[in-house]
């Protein structure tokens, strides 16, 4: 199939100007290097879809243009846990981030298949079954599904209904859907390609429920054929991702030998009795999720790319599509010089680059805590935090960001042949998909309590009162690494007090921790009143923890994007980081300023002040607007966008 849109191979050159590549340098931080062998690697020739392309055609592109990437050597950094490294885990994830760059569907496949399918073996897999079967995923030889969600189950996977159950005297598994609603749905590789499936299910051994655990089960044969007692539907046309085959799977009594259990946790024996170095069934449930965190990594990760496209495409068209003459003389003015258009696209700008910064740092610690066996169980609940709440944070932004680029545009905007409809439409699901953001900001509020709970769980109410008012912005929030730094500078502003500008950066922690202290402080409150068994009292609480979820992760955000500014060198950079980190709080505390009020945290003065401030901060960044996108890394001609043709 050749009838994808073509695109010169990228420039490595492609930066403009000095300011860009400084940008760019301190954006990609440790993993710059990494990054541009990325780029340098990617085969360009090719890389986004014709978006005229059917369903069959488009799934038939996507398949192809994966086998080239897997050529280039894309998606083969997956190893079994016992071999993983520091390396090798964050080259996965860079791998995926790198892939975004083109057709998102393509994304998606190497998500399901080296991210999840892969994964699942990786992570949930022993040595004999890397051995095995890992080899063969990661090189297309065998396509294979994650078979998770079913009809009756999304978010409630412990819920699932699949069955896997022992048979002591086949000395073999049997995997059933007992009902409609247990068939698996919307799994990638299942309509068309997938040849093995790592199925979710309940365990049963001995009559005995287990709790879910995974086991890779045949779908078709060697000719595609699918096998006795699979049922496979197909979803049929999407929202987005045309590309990828999503589908169903039903199962009918489907035997499974012994081996293909992933039973790194837990496991049958040859005497048939179920052996786990996890006794607590709940830890163990969550132990084995938490071995599959890399895919929300790569969700974040892959919707930030997506994210810096739409923004890279939208500045650059700002920059040189005029409208309308100026009063003060006869030429036309770019989009850009508006200040409503400078207002749509630098705060969300900053935006990117803060997200930017604390994916580094959650990529940092995913390579830490998921290559070292020994990891202190703390470490990796705050990964396992942070990556949902990082996942969230950057696949909303990268709707709302993309949306505003398609608007920036105008009726351009909407022309397939410039990439923002296309983007739009693939990026849409990252919400859902990996874990649904509501639910996930559950998962980072249940963190952030568990933390709090640790550290104030031994006293009593007034003990807690007194406490509080003593440690004041410190214990509930705990940093270590990126967040040090700021929790100097907030301490210093809490010391002068009240007094510091709009652009004091101490000011800045000062108030996204009391956002986040006293919201978490609050809820921790209303949970110790309220009774944890009765529905209405925690669903009446909500949308308050959805409140801690995302003034955690924002404070988070900050503290990452300040030991950033700090890492880089002094120059134009280096202040040009200091700008949009101030656009970034600013924007924040804007769109909170209704919080700060009612809670007293900000004078009346002082809400009324954020907007002309933000003003003056895009007009200020204005000039630098092509700078500020180049040092995304998206290389100009791997846009795709014919507008800025020419
Ligand atoms: C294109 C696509 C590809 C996919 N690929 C795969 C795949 O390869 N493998 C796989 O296993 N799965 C896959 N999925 C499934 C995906 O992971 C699920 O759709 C997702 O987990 C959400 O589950 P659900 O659709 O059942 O939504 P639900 O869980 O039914 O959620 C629906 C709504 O209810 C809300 N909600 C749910 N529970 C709560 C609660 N406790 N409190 C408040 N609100 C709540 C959610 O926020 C959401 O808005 C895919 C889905 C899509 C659309």
């Amino acid at each position: 199939m050749s009838t994808a849109v073509t695109t010169p191979s990228a420039d490595p050159g492609f930066v403009e100007d000095d300011l860009g590549a400084a940008l760019l340098s301190a954006f990609e931080g440790s993993h710059h290097k990494r990054r541009a062998a990325g780029r340098a690697a990617f085969p360009s020739e090719g890389m986004l879809r014709d978006p005229a392309l059917g369903l069959d055609d488009a799934r038939a592109w996507t398949l192809e243009r994966l086998h080239v990437l897997v050529e280039a050597g894309f998606g083969q950094a997956i190893v079994g846990v016992d071999r993983a490294t520091t390396d090798s885990q964050i080259q996965s994830l860079i791998d995926f981030e790198t892939i975004s760059y083109g057709d998102l569907s393509v994304a998606i496949k190497s998500g399901v298949q080296h991210g999840l399918f892969g994964g699942a073996i990786a992570g949930l897999g022993t040595p004999e079954h890397h051995a095995r079967f890992l080899s063969d995923a990661l090189t297309l030889r065998a396509l294979g599904c994650f078979a998770m969600t079913e009809r009756g189950h999304g978010s409630d996977v412990a819920s699932l209904e699949t069955t896997i159950s022992y048979d002591p005297q086949a000395g073999g598994f049997v995997v059933h859907s007992p009902h409609d609603s247990s068939a698996k749905t919307y799994i990638g590789n299942a309509a068309a390609h997938g040849h093995l499936a790592a199925v979710f299910g309940q365990l049963i051994v001995d009559g005995v429920a287990r709790g879910v655990h995974c086991i890779l089960v045949p779908l078709r044969d060697a000719d595609g054929t699918v096998l006795p007692g699979v049922r496979i539907g197909d979803n049929g046309h999407k929202g987005g991702l045309l590309g990828v085959d999503n589908g169903t799977i039903a199962f009918d009594h489907v035997r499974v030998p012994r081996d293909m259990l992933l039973d790194r946790f837990g496991a049958v024996d040859a005497e048939g009795r179920y052996v786990s170095s996890i006794e607590n069934p709940n830890r163990r449930f969550f132990t084995m999720l938490g071995a599959l965190v890399r895919g929300r990594i790569c969700i974040g990760g892959g919707a930030a790319i997506a994210a810096r496209r739409a923004l890279s495409i939208a500045t650059r068209y700002a920059e040189r599509r005029t409208q309308f003459r100026r009063p003060d003389s006869d030429a036309e003015s770019p989009l850009l010089d508006y200040l409503s258009h400078q207002r749509k696209l630098l705060p969300a700008i900053a935006r990117a680059y803060a997200l930017g910064f604390a994916q580094n740092d959650l990529i940092d610690a995913y390579g830490t805590v998921s290559s070292d066996s020994r990891h202190d169980p703390r470490a990796q609940r705050a990964l396992e935090t942070q990556a949902a709440g990082l996942k969230v944070l950057n696949t909303d932004f990268a709707n709302a960001a993309i949306q505003t680029c398609r608007e920036a545009c105008g009726g351009a905007g909407y022309m397939s042949e410039n990439q923002l409809t296309q983007l739009r439409a693939d990026t849409d699901v990252f919400a859902t998909f990996e874990g649904d953001n509501t639910v996930l900001l559950q998962l980072v509020a249940k963190g952030v309590l568990t933390d709090y709970r640790d550290v104030w769980g031994g006293l009593g109410r007034l003990g807690l009162v007194q406490a509080s008012a003593r440690l004041v912005g410190s214990a509930v929030i705990e940093r270590t690494g990126a967040g040090l730094l700021a929790e100097r500078l907030s301490t210093t502003a809490r010391r002068k007090g009240d007094a510091g500008a709009l652009s004091d950066r101490g000011w800045h922690v000062w108030m996204f921790e009391e956002r986040e202290r006293h919201s978490v402080d609050s809820l921790a409150r209303r949970m110790r009143a309220a009774d944890s068994d009765s529905f209405d009292q925690v669903n009446a609480m909500q949308d308050h923890v959805l409140f801690v979820a995302r003034a955690h992760m924002e404070r988070v955000v900050l503290d990452s994007f300040i030991a950033a500014i700090e890492a880089c060198p002094d120059g134009a950079a280096r202040q040009t980081l200091e700008e949009l980190c101030t656009l970034f709080v600013l924007t924040s505390l804007e769109s909170d300023a209704g919080w700060f009020l009612a809670h007293n945290r900000m004078s009346d003065a002082r809400a009324k002040a954020l907007r002309p401030r933000i003003n003056q901060l895009c007009a200020d960044l204005r000039p630098r607007a092509t700078a500020l996108v180049d040092g995304f890394g998206v290389p100009a001609e791997w846009l795709g966008s014919a507008m800025l043709a020419g």
